[in-house]
């Protein structure tokens, strides 16, 4: 396929109710969706979920719109792709800039399926027809606000529950939140609040049999997670620390964690994500899908990529009404009995609403093959 005509489209939308973790709290969401034509007037559909600020990681979305109009739209406009997979091959005479990177794969693999006609959860070996949803609760007021939030998303069906903790707002939330749901499968994220200074306050989380803590330590710490892991008995989940099939080798190998979570924009795209999910299959290393307060868009490729068989986890794939009044998206996502249907449609297996779509675009872009 030809790549004729490549357009970003700058969106700010605003999520229904602040999203507070150990660092940040989120309200104003900012996006780049990125629409890919080819020479047939087949379209795909990508996004970039790096944030206004680089808290997450180092991208923004300035630096993104930046990366790939001037870096990496040249390396696939007016060029003949035989399949997606050499995209990420293309961008590797690039140094990072993974969201950068995954919002355009993302959309040439939309593409590519539509074009092959089938959805791009079968596209990429998925075996299941439904995903169990997860939700991640941000850092409320008080206790009992965090306690009503849990219980209202328990009722809405979600099957995992992870809330986000730091020090002082651990073992205080975390132990009224288990006595109140003793069954419940729970987890928590620290977004690297801790260092192994704090390792009696970790170990302390042993009681609350969590599903997991995540990312307790910092970002680029590899070696002192593997430390820690071998103190406490609650499994290391590695978020922010795994930007790529490097970094999930060497995490796995040197036991800093026992589950992954995957985002694709932190990973670099789905081709790199579906090494990781090679590794873990291998290494028998339990998977799940992050979120990342995204559109329709992201969320459908995280949903077509946890139909794969190593991601045994719940995600943090929710309804499209946990986030937006109105998502971007026709169908919009939807939760039932805890589950979400994986589309079979072509592609990512949904629609963009235009109509939405312009009504919270900041500005847009537009590249186009002068050959
Ligand atoms: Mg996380």
């Amino acid at each position: 396929m030809k790549i004729n005509q490549i357009d970003f489209h700058h969106l700010g939308m605003r999520l229904k109710a602040p999203f507070a973790n150990s660092l940040t709290t989120i309200q104003d969401r900012e996006l780049i969706l990125i629409e890919i034509r080819d020479e047939d007037g087949v379209v795909g559909w990508g996004e970039c979920v790096a944030f206004s600020s680089p808290w997450y990681t180092e991208e923004t979305c300035g630096t993104a719109w930046q990366v790939m109009g001037e870096f990496l739209v040249p390396l696939l406009l007016g060029e003949i792709i035989d399949h997606p997979g050499e995209v990420n091959e293309r961008f590797s005479i690039y140094r990072y800039n993974s969201m950068a990177k995954a919002a355009l794969e993302g959309a040439v693999w939309d593409l590519w399926a539509k074009r092959e006609g089938r959805s791009l959860a079968a596209t990429l070996g998925g075996v299941r027809e439904y995903v169990a949803a997860g939700v991640a609760v941000g850092a409320q007021g008080s206790v009992q606000d965090m306690i009503e939030l849990v219980r209202q998303r328990v009722e809405e069906g979600y099957q995992r529950v992870k809330v986000k903790i730091q020090p002082g707002a651990d073992l205080e939330v975390l132990g009224p939140l288990r006595k109140a749901f003793p069954h419940l499968p729970l987890m928590a994220d620290a977004n690297s609040a801790y260092s192994l200074k704090d390792i009696d306050r970790l170990k302390a989380l042993d009681e609350f049999q969590l599903l997991m803590v995540e990312q307790p330590l910092a970002v680029d710490d590899i070696m002192d997670h593997a430390k820690l892991q071998e103190r406490i008995n609650t499994p290391i989940c590695l978020d922010e620390s795994i930007t790529s099939f490097e970094d999930a080798r060497r995490a796995v190998e040197w036991g800093s964690c026992q589950v992954i979570n995957v985002k694709l924009g932190r990973v670099g795209g789905i081709s790199e994500a579906m090494r990781i999910h090679e590794l873990a299959m291998q290494r028998e290393i339990p998977l799940w899908c992050g979120g990342m307060l995204e559109s329709g868009i992201s969320r459908s490729q995280h949903i077509a990529l946890a139909s794969l068989p190593g991601f045994t986890l719940p995600g943090d794939l929710s309804a499209s009404s946990r986030y937006w009044s109105k998502d971007i998206i026709t169908p919009e996502t939807f939760v039932k009995n805890g589950l979400i249907h994986v589309p079979t449609g072509p592609g990512i297996g949904v629609h963009v609403n235009y109509e939405q779509v312009e009504a919270v675009r900041i500005r847009s872009q537009r590249f186009q093959a002068t050959k």
